[in-house]
């Protein structure tokens, strides 16, 4: 019996809509169930991408089939003896890499939000044909993606296919008149598909890229589980985001994070190396969550929530990794990795949720808490992403501490990936103890525990001080202060902070976070709040900052402030600011043995 078959086509790109043919060669006396997915891994949140479905109707031998909704995401078709033909659009203008975006320029979808599922069937293997748009304007387009190529040629329009439903999902489809360039890492074909206006100097990015991916491929051991990967980026304006996929990651990214071809001798820039670091990411995922995998997502169930604790693992582990390996893998210096690790801190200390909620909590509940974040996320919640990283870079360098430096957290992963991910069994919730202690040589519960199950801080200032790393915590001086750098201490003295964040507004300047237990919340002040007034004198988000620091530490000053439409006053209590921004320095003796060989010095 032939396979199941999709036929997808952008068949209205000025209107946004993909038309799919759905063939289905199998009798069914009951009638075939359809269903959408919920969500897409990686992305933990219900999407409800069925929403999207655009007036689906089935027929058999030219006569209707009918198909009845019996869910949000489900529709049950009449019995049928012969081939049935499922025809839908789907309304693809969400522009991020979870889900679908089409227009003139380009065409960019998920399996997951345009690939109906035939219960029963979905283990089978099944054929994809990709066709190009009518007209002109599209004769340039070229197809970007890992599915496998059944009959078409690489790149090209034609048949494609996927050994099950699960791998059809998990491979991203980018259509379009794109920058290509391609690279080999240890061996293994990588392709960089850029789609968008842009100034990138492809050159340097391959370089860049293949360095980091030859890193990764050896740190997990040859041979890649990959026979080739493509990152497929879309430009824009001041976009940032990215989604792991087994053979190939979606990502955004703004203009001025790629790098200019006349700057290829200067360092990586701030921007090109936060894109560095998203690619990083995605890529170290390859093995840490889309091979190692929580037993939780084996199978994925997508249909509704799929609560696992060990969030703080794949994300946080991966977190820490995306950053040192641009340093390990000779992109940046180690002045600048303790630069970004400080700011990796700091944004951790300045969360007061991490006294709320656990990282394992914040897990868990990523789907309504992480995922769904309010103007209260930073009071309720901590980041299973940062405090990960925290509690990775912990056991990494306890590992290395208790072992006199002969182990480290790459032991623990070298562990997973042998007995977990090539063996593709799923990690139990309680999987990472046994193995860190196996590789530890010793119990390290108690120490893992309190970072796991507290809300505790990661003891990071004693740990690094035995690598020859002080870490030392000074008072935020101005709202675009991310840490990192050390600042004359006589400037940080009385340092005026009112526990908030703002923006501009017309009116002056709008609070996008209050602080719990800080002095505007105590005064009385609310995110939304628009202040226009201090001690009586208008303030503007140019002016607010060193306004704030005319002030003494004790005084009591007066606030106005729209909420909503009504002029509001308040008594605002001057404090001087918490040490919550980490500064990363290397004691005056320089780094110990141990920090050398954590930071790769010679
Ligand atoms: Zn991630």
């Amino acid at each position: 019996m032939s396979s199941i078959r999709y036929q997808i086509t952008p068949s209205n790109p000025e209107g946004h809509l993909l038309s799919i043919i759905l063939t289905i060669p199998h009798n069914n006396t009951d009638g075939h169930v359809l269903t959408l997915p919920n969500w897409i891994p990686g992305s933990y949140m219900i999407r409800d991408f069925a929403k999207n479905v655009v007036c689906l109707k089935a027929t058999c031998g030219g006569r209707a089939v009918p198909a009845k909704k019996v869910g949000k995401s489900t529709w049950q078709l009449a019995p049928n003896a012969g081939e049935v033909k499922v025809e839908y659009q789907i309304y693809a203008w969400d522009l991020s890499v979870r889900s679908a975006h089409v227009d003139q320029t380009h065409a960019f979808f998920n399996g997951t939000s345009v690939f109906l599922q035939v219960k029963g069937h979905d283990q089978e293997p099944l054929e994809v044909e990709i066709c190009r748009p009518k007209g002109q304007a599209y004769r340039n387009w070229r197809v970007a993606t890992t599915l496998p190529n059944k009959t078409a040629a690489v790149y090209e329009f034609g048949l494609y296919e996927a050994s099950d439903y699960d791998e059809l999902i998990d491979h991203p489809v980018e259509l379009a008149d794109f920058t290509l360039a391609t690279f080999e890492a240890c061996g293994v074909p990588h392709d960089v598909v850029l789609v968008g206006r842009h100034y990138c100097d492809m050159e340097r990015l391959c370089s860049d890229l293949k360095a980091i991916c030859e890193y990764q491929i050896r740190f997990f051991g040859e041979p890649a589980p990959m026979a080739r990967y493509v990152f497929m980026t879309y430009v824009t304006e001041n976009a940032y985001g990215g989604l792991e996929h087994r053979a190939s990651t979606a990502l955004h990214c703004a203009r001025q994070d790629l790098p200019l071809a006349k700057n290829r001798s200067k360092p990586v820039s701030e921007n090109y190396q936060k894109y560095l670091g998203l690619c990083s990411h995605e890529y170290f995922h390859t093995w840490n969550v889309k091979r190692i995998k929580p037993a939780q997502f084996l199978p994925y169930e997508l249909e509704n929530e799929s609560h696992t604790e060990l969030l703080w693992f794949f994300e946080g582990v991966t977190s820490y990794y995306d950053d040192l390996i641009l340093l390990l893998s000779e992109r940046i210096n180690e002045t600048t990795y303790l630069k970004t690790l400080a700011r990796t801190i700091t944004q951790v200390w300045r969360t007061p949720g991490r006294a709320q909620q656990t990282v394992t909590e914040s897990s868990f509940d990523a789907w309504t808490k992480f995922y769904k974040q309010d103007e209260n996320a930073v009071n309720a919640i901590v980041s299973y992403y940062t405090k990960g990283s925290l509690v990775a870079l912990a056991l990494d360098l306890k590992l290395r501490l208790v072992t006199a430096g002969k182990k480290s957290l790459r032991d623990v992963m070298a562990i997973l990936w042998r007995d977990y991910g090539q063996k593709q069994m799923g990690v139990p919730e309680q999987g990472i103890h046994a193995i860190v202690n196996s590789v530890a040589g010793e119990d390290l519960n108690e120490f893992l525990d309190t970072m796991l199950y507290t809300t505790e801080d990661v003891p990071l200032a004693d740990l690094l001080r035995e690598f020859g790393i002080a870490l030392e915590f000074r008072p935020k001086v101005n709202s675009t202060d991310r840490g990192g750098n050390a600042i004359d201490s006589s400037e940080c003295d009385d340092i005026i902070d009112f526990g908030l964040n703002y923006k501009s507004h017309p009116l002056g300047v709008e609070l996008v976070h209050v602080f719990s237990n800080r002095a505007a919340q105590h005064a009385g002040l609310s995110t939304g709040d628009k202040i226009i007034a201090m001690d009586n004198l208008q303030v503007t988000a140019s002016n607010f900052d060193s306004y704030c620091q005319r002030f003494a530490p004790g005084e009591i000053i007066k606030v106005h402030a729209f909420r909503r439409d009504e002029l509001m006053t308040f008594d605002i209590e001057c404090r001087t600011a918490e040490p919550d921004t980490a500064v990363l320095t290397l004691t005056e003796s320089g780094p110990s043995e141990l920090g050398k060989a954590w930071l790769d010095m010679a």
